[in-house]
């Protein structure tokens, strides 16, 4: 009929702006590129860029925690017990899928070449003990302010700290070797140092940050702690009948009004699109960084993330639902693109629900419930990437891993992926867990800093992806209890009448 002739073509057309307007980001970029603009200029130009990620990030926590909200409180505690088994088990296996790909693709290329300076390290760093990473995710799950959990993450103070100062520290050291992305003036370093040493203990972070931008470490949002609060909360207001009804309207007319700005902002998204890629296109370092063992690793890294997404993740769908999987991909593509072009999984995940919602008709209790889940512990690509890279700077360093290690290279790197944020190049600060549990140089993170930023893109989009699926094979898997709920429903509004 015209009318679905017209939501069609309605929602294709969105696709199709947002795949035009990421060409026309590269020509431009591509064009602007000979005039060598510099740092200011490309701000400014990449602006209308900027914006679309910050609206996408105003709604995320208002959506986050709408949705969890209404989502526990919809599902009565037995059903969504059964759900949220479904979906960790998921989680878990898809993670250790990724994780086994990386080691696998890292040890068959081996991209890294031992080269014999680099055994040489020095004692000063600062080493994260494996054990406190793994109690601060599990402290970052139970926040004991809820107002700061809006805007602080826990986990992150320790490892920026000593990120920070790895990267601070070898900066002056790998210049010659990779241009590392933040701008560092050479005497600016040591001033830093010392002011980091004066200062102690947690302020210190603050102080650079202000300073300087460090990856991954801008608006740490603790999800966890508010997706566990919101799941528990939903729960207890689902199960407080008549009582709990206000609270359950108001959570679920915010969820609406959320969705419904995200229906106005999606039109702005093409724009903001163009303008963060062509921004990042005209930032980047010229491509012969890319040269030698550098772009060896980011080959191993792009075959192994193609692998899950293109091969493992669509069959494992075909497998569960036997239903098309790339009839699902297609009804993701604006949110696959989005992933790409703000290399945000949280950002993104406005986008993700109404993909998943509209385009694949996926039932909004299982979004609701799957998705801010999913956005916030299920990071297949950045599990992927972080084991691939650990064992990458081993081989860097000449440096033989036994079984054991590698074992432990993919416990901590499971730990690390869903420790870290949604946010851009968050993978690349936790991953000094991973480095440091079986006693890797974390300033050799320094080694990939340079490329993280589009590898970080893809790993991203491999993490929408498999959050995606997730919630189309949790939604299939549950059709029992969703339809044991409709009739339920039915007959309640039966009653009522
Ligand atoms: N940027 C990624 C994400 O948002 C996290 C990472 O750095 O791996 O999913």
């Amino acid at each position: 009929t015209a009318d679905s002739a017209k939501s069609f073509f309605r929602r294709n057309a969105f696709v199709l702006f947002t795949i035009v307007a990421v060409l026309l980001g590269i020509i431009l970029a591509f064009s602007l590129r000979p005039y060598q603009l510099t740092y200011r200029q490309i701000k400014y130009f990449s602006f209308p860029g900027e914006l679309l990620m910050r609206m996408l990030q105003m709604l995320v926590l208002p959506l986050i925690v709408s949705s969890l909200i209404t989502g526990m409180a919809s599902l009565d505690g037995r059903a969504s017990g059964k759900m949220g088994m479904r979906a960790v088990v998921y989680y878990m296996v898809t993670t250790i899928i990724a994780v086994f790909i990386g080691i696998l693709m890292v040890i068959i290329i081996h991209p890294g070449k031992g080269s014999k300076d680099k055994l040489h390290r020095e004692g000063r760093i600062e080493q994260v003990q494996t054990t406190d990473a793994f109690m601060d995710l599990v402290r970052n799950m139970f926040p004991p302010n809820l107002v700061e959990a809006c805007f602080k993450q826990y986990k992150t103070q320790y490892s920026t700290r000593v990120f920070t100062r790895t990267v601070l520290h070898s900066t002056n050291v790998t210049a010659g070797v990779t241009t590392t992305q933040i701008p560092v003036p050479e005497n600016f370093t040591s001033i830093l140092e010392n002011v980091t040493h004066a200062l102690g203990t947690i302020s210190e972070v603050l102080t650079f940050e202000e300073v300087i931008p460090i990856p991954g470490s801008a608006n740490g949002v603790n999800a966890l702690g508010l997706v566990v609060f919101s799941m528990c909360f939903g729960l207890v207001i689902g199960s407080m009948k008549q009582k709990g009804r206000a609270l359950r309207e108001f959570f679920n007319c915010l969820n609406e009004a959320i969705m419904r700005l995200v229906a106005i902002i999606i039109w702005y998204a093409p724009v903001g699109i163009m303008f963060l890629i062509a921004g990042k296109i005209l930032e980047m370092d010229d491509l012969a960084v890319m040269g030698g063992q550098l772009g060896m690793y980011t080959l191993t890294v792009i075959v192994g993330l193609l692998i899950h997404a293109l091969c493992i993740l669509p069959l494992l769908y075909f497998i569960v639902t036997h239903r098309n999987p790339w009839v699902f991909i297609a009804g993701l593509l604006q949110a696959l693109i989005t992933a790409l072009g703000t290399s945000s999984s949280s950002a993104t995940l406005p986008i993700t629900f109404r993909c998943l919602e509209e385009n694949n008709g996926v039932d909004r209790r299982i979004t609701r419930f799957v998705l801010p889940v999913g956005a916030t512990i299920n990071m297949d690509g950045t599990a992927l990437y972080e084991a691939l890279a650990a064992i990458f700077i081993a081989q860097v360093n000449n440096y033989e891993l036994d079984f054991g290690q590698i074992i432990t290279i993919s416990i901590t790197a499971t730990a690390a992926s869903i420790g870290a944020a949604g946010i851009p190049q968050a993978g690349l600060v936790t991953m000094v867990i991973v480095l440091t549990s079986v006693g890797l140089p974390t300033e050799d993170i320094t080694l990939i800093i340079a490329v993280d930023w589009f590898l970080d893109r893809l790993r991203t989009t491999t993490n929408v992806l498999g959050d995606s699926l997730g919630a189309g094979i949790v939604e299939h898997l549950s059709r029992r209890e969703l339809d044991a709920q409709d009739c339920e429903l039915g007959n309640s509004v039966i009653e009522e009448k």
